[in-house]
């Protein structure tokens, strides 16, 4: 954790949920309002199909909404897309971006991310800005290098307004695999300071840990410094799962 940063629990939902799973953020929601997240900030990021129905469901209370990606440009020929001004006008606050799953199958680069990212930021969303290396990338011994340039290429030069950061090292995502303590501690500090040489906001900018996070290994990688919170995948499902996560942060 970092000093004065408020904690954040993001859960991105991938293509997963139908109109009927719009329960769990109902739960989300009612667990927030009775204190289980202690001061940590929720968000939820449903596919596209649920965002206006989720912003209903979440509308006044304390869980926040995002979306999962969003174009670069504001509008236009692009079929099958959403941009962050649409996301924006259907209820989200955030939106991730760069996600590992989206690097690999549509060949996103640096550049393409930055340049969503700054699309959200203009469009009033915070984005969640995905890093993270390979296992082969960590075997050759890589894994900072590789880390902190995705950092330096896909984030806004100084910014005003907040960006999230998640690192989620691509062999961790959905396998049951974390890092050790260890290494999410020095990744999160090599990137911390990644962060700091970028903008003057560098230091509270919030830097999450993505990759296999549930209950039971809640404690042991958010209670980490510099680690803010983190990104969920398979465990946001389910508000359950999610809120043990979150509740991590009524103690700490
Ligand atoms: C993710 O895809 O962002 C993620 C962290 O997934 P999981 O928690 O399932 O590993």
């Amino acid at each position: 954790m970092t000093p004065g940063v408020r904690p954040f629990v993001a859960g991105n939902w991938k293509m997963n949920g139908l109109k009927a799973s719009l329960g769990e953020i109902a739960a989300m929601r009612r667990a927030a309002e009775a204190g289980e997240a202690g001061r940590a900030e929720l968000a939820v990021c449903p596919p596209a199909t649920l965002i206006s129905q989720a912003a209903s469901v979440l509308a006044g209370g304390p869980v926040a909404l995002g979306g999962q990606d969003c174009h670069a440009e504001a509008c236009g020929a692009h079929t099958g897309d959403i941009s962050a001004e649409m996301l924006k006008d259907a209820g989200a606050a955030y939106v991730i971006v760069g996600h590992s799953e989206r690097r690999a199958a549509y060949g996103e680069t640096d550049a393409e991310v930055r340049a969503k990212a700054e699309a959200a930021i203009s469009a009033g969303l915070t984005p969640i800005i995905c890093v993270g290396e390979t296992r082969q990338q960590r075997e050759a011994g890589r894994a900072i290098e590789v880390v902190c340039r995705q950092v330096t290429g896909s984030t806004p030069g100084e910014w005003t307004r907040a960006v999230v950061v998640a690192y989620e090292p691509v062999w961790a995502i959905g396998t049951g695999l974390t890092p050790t303590p260890g290494d999410v501690a020095e990744m999160h500090a090599e990137i911390r300071a990644a962060l700091g040489a970028l903008s003057s906001a560098g230091a509270e900018t919030r830097i999450l840990y993505g990759g296999s996070v549930k209950p039971a290994n809640a404690q042991d990688l958010l209670g980490l410094a510099n680690v803010d919170g983190a990104l969920v995948g398979g465990a946001s499902l389910k508000a359950i799962d999610f809120l043990g996560i979150a509740r991590i942060y009524r103690a700490i």
